[in-house]
């Protein structure tokens, strides 16, 4: 994982009113996985099939009035409790801007310029650094087993009907 470091961070998400949950999110199986199991959810509540920029992962969390469902009224994350965010609301406050595809992919990632909470707080160290990396990479695996699947011809609704039946 390459990208601008982030010297300090703290979520400000009553400040900001939850910013960050009202942006398209993609999600990979493995984290519909886990949010089914972790929130007792059918797949059909959470997850939109929708082709994104980079035609890679097909499917979104589905968002109300222009917000993930998963976010309450007192801007609390649902699944944050669980521990079942999935993995690109994890990489935060960095969004991931590319895969460079090579031996080894590598991912790149940004800091989220709109939000408030860089720079605030406690120094981002090792280990926030850790989790970031690791749920890149989780992302990255997920990526890679839709296209595998994709290769195979399933269709998206194809391998969420296979997800429901598993
Ligand atoms: S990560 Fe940033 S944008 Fe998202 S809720 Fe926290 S402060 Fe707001
Ligand atoms: S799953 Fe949680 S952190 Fe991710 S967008 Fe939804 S409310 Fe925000």
């Amino acid at each position: 994982m390459v990208g601008e470091p982030v010297k300090r961070w703290k979520c400000a998400y009553k400040a900001c009113e939850a910013l960050c949950c009202r942006m398209e999110r993609e999600l990979t199986l493995k984290d519909i996985r886990e949010i089914s199991k972790a929130a007792g959810k059918k797949v059909e509540d959470f997850v939109q099939v929708k082709p994104n920029r980079r035609g890679a992962v097909p499917f979104t969390l589905k968002r109300k009035r222009g917000r993930c469902v998963f976010l309450q009224e007192n801007f609390q994350c649902q699944l944050h409790p669980l521990g079942a965010k999935p993995s690109l609301c994890r990489i935060y406050p960095f969004l991931l801007s590319r895969v460079i595809y090579g031996d080894e992919p590598i991912l790149e990632v940004r800091p989220a310029q709109d939000c408030p909470g860089i720079g605030r707080g406690p120094r981002f160290g090792e280990e926030a650094v850790k989790t970031v990396a690791e749920s890149a990479k989780n992302y990255l695996e997920g990526l890679r087993e839709v296209v595998k699947l994709s290769r195979r011809g399933l269709k998206p609704e194809e391998i969420l009907e296979k997800l429901e039946a598993a």
